[in-house]
């Protein structure tokens, strides 16, 4: 949010000292903060879902976050719709005494991603097979420009995780099992956050899930990270430090357990580590009723928030019961169990980023940038990370790359033409779903716009129809969306039946077989392999499928290199550990076209 008018100038030597833009931030938020009461400050710490919040609410109860969580009803679907939205809620928190600004936060994870028309970009793993930070760097940026436009002012991303089980239904959001990966991707903090924050279209980035979040037994979403402290610290711990180095605003607490103690509670990891020894500045958001996992019981007691306060967490994603956390936490405060110092150092911490984004200057969504939203520009900073993020696996008989030219060519499969499948979880709803939820180019339709007149494009989604008069067939199959624990696969990790159906028939024409797969992380696939001329792992690319197109036909040459290990089977998660497993395809395995 940035844009409308700041108070008169002429009335600024009236105005506390707090208002005066041209003091420095710490003077302002010394200021600020010896003027509020614990109510206004308790408010800050707070954040609500914006379905369990009337404007009212944040007026009342000096609110001090909202956000459109993933687990949401649905938002707003057009930019507008957003942008009233949030000036609404803006406007109901600048009626406080205080006139202290609300911030915003979305799961911005891929491009603006709740938003119906946005440019939706290649999840976390394909952005780690591109091996280019310069390139996540721009879609930090260009995804900004796209948030900031609808007013929102802060995304829950990068998610940093460091994923060490494929088996874990967040893989995806990893930019790879080695930490030097996810460290160097932290780069798109600085697209995100622009070179200052309080840009026209700098948007405040979190970094995600603190820590371990990638390393829990079995891979299970929101299991124990069984580790001792030298592997948290040498696994899990690098990409938070590089990420705070950038100067990161908000780090979100992991919903897993460091041996057995919810990282929610965890004062050693919050307070000493972070804060202190990286030396951490911004604030720390709990997450999604994340306090109310600390002691197994539903339901978040007085010591679950004194405890996740005292850890170090400065404002909770309650997100629903809001009044019972303010009226818990004020109780806290005034029983001794959590200390003024605390709540003024959390308020410290979210004031700070509240001035140095210009919130205080310019509250109000700035429309001006909404024509970047699915803008041209955006798609093809998109379709490029499609093609980068593109790794070719196998190449038999160097049937890739297709020739553009007097060609016939065979589509199935049920990825073929789908932009909800190939954007994945985290698009439009938290779990995605397959469909025309929102508008770009399927992978079908991106070989038909590559290919010359003299090409036949056919296309069934079950393989259906398909004779041997054709040079080539495509298959793209692979994982329906889904999102978190939902995508957890504790058994079997190969593609299902309507896929290896699709293959099959395609294989019976006799015509060499090109599989392109779309999915959140590798599958098990070692025994159909032998049977397919080629592999393509194409991840979760998002809306631009034309760069899938761009890899098959050689328009791009492959560059892409796998972020992951990829299994010989199921039972060798997890694969990573360097202890003799014998691998399909090595970690950094990518083959390219010579001509
Ligand atoms: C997820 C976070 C996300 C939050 C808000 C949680 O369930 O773990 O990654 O930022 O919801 O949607």
């Amino acid at each position: 949010g940035a844009g409308a008018a700041a108070p008169a100038a002429a009335q600024a030597a009236k105005l506390p000292a707090y208002l005066d833009a041209r003091l420095p931030v710490h003077k302002r938020v010394e200021d600020l903060l010896s003027r509020m009461t614990l109510d206004e400050k308790i408010g800050q710490m707070t954040q609500a879902e914006r379905a369990a919040v009337t404007p009212e609410d944040i007026t009342r109860y000096r609110i001090g976050s909202v956000l459109s969580g993933g687990g949401s009803t649905p938002t707003p679907n057009t930019p507008q719709a957003w942008a009233d939205m949030y000036d609404q809620f803006q406007r109901a928190a600048l009626a406080t005494p205080k006139r202290i600004p609300m911030i915003y936060g979305v799961d911005a994870v891929h491009g603006h991603n709740n938003l119906v028309g946005a440019t939706i970009f290649p999840h976390n793993i394909g952005l780690g097979a591109t091996r280019d930070p310069e390139l996540v760097k721009k879609i930090g940026r260009a995804t900004a420009e796209e948030v900031a436009a609808t007013g929102v002012d802060w995304t829950f991303a990068p998610c940093l995780c460091v994923a060490r089980n494929d088996r874990w239904g967040r893989t995806y959001e990893s930019f790879g099992e080695v930490p030097e990966l996810p460290a160097a991707m932290s780069v798109i903090v600085d697209g995100f956050q622009g070179r200052k924050l309080n840009g026209p279209t700098s948007i405040l980035a979190t970094a995600k899930h603190y820590v371990g979040d990638g390393g829990t037994t079995g891979g299970v979403d929101q299991g124990d990270t069984q580790v001792s402290e030298a592997e948290l610290r040498r696994i899990h711990l690098p990409p938070f430090r590089a990420a705070v180095k950038r100067g990161v605003g908000s780090v979100m607490v992991s919903f897993s357990s460091w041996n057995g103690v919810k990282m929610h509670g965890h004062r050693y990891l919050i307070t000493d580590v972070l804060k202190k020894e990286l030396g951490f500045k911004g604030f720390v958001v709990s997450d999604w009723n994340g306090i109310d996992q600390i002691d197994g019981q539903p339901g978040f007691t007085p010591q679950e928030v004194s405890t996740a306060i005292n850890a170090g967490i400065d404002m909770v994603m309650v997100p629903y019961d809001w009044r019972k956390f303010i009226d818990t936490l004020r109780a806290e405060v005034r029983a001794g169990h959590v200390s003024m110092a605390r709540i003024n150092d959390a308020n410290r911490r979210i004031l700070t980023k509240k001035f140095e984004l210009g919130l205080f200057e310019r509250p109000f969504a700035d429309r001006r940038h909404q024509r970047t939203i699915g803008s041209a520009e955006h798609r093809a900073l998109a379709r490029r990370a499609v093609a980068e993020s593109q790794v070719l696996l196998k190449n038999k008989g160097n049937v890739l790359p297709l020739s553009r030219h007097h060609n016939k060519i065979f589509v199935a499969g049920k990825a073929a033409d789908d932009i909800g499948i190939q954007s994945g979880g985290w698009t439009i709803t938290w779990q995605g779903s397959p469909g025309a939820i929102t508008p770009g180019t399927t992978i079908l339709e991106g070989i038909r716009q590559t290919v010359g007149k003299s090409t036949t494009v056919d296309y069934s989604k079950d393989g259906s129809g398909i004779d041997g008069s054709y040079k080539a067939a495509i298959a793209v199959v692979g994982e329906l969306p889904y999102a978190e624990f939902e995508g957890d696969r504790p058994g079997e990790m190969g593609l299902d039946a309507e896929d290896l159906q699709t293959i099959e028939r395609l294989r019976a024409s006799g015509v060499p077989v090109i599989v392109v797969l779309v999915s959140g992380r590798p599958l098990d696939i070692a025994k159909e392999l032998p049977g397919w001329d080629a592999l393509v792992a194409s991840w979760l690319p998002g809306t631009e499928g034309r760069g899938v197109a761009d890899v098959l036909f050689g328009v791009t040459k492959p560059t892409g290199k796998l972020p992951m290990t990829w299994m010989a089977s199921a039972d060798q998660q997890p694969i990573n550990r360097g202890d003799g497993k014998k691998p399909l395809f090595p970690f950094g395995y990518g083959l390219t076209y010579r001509r």
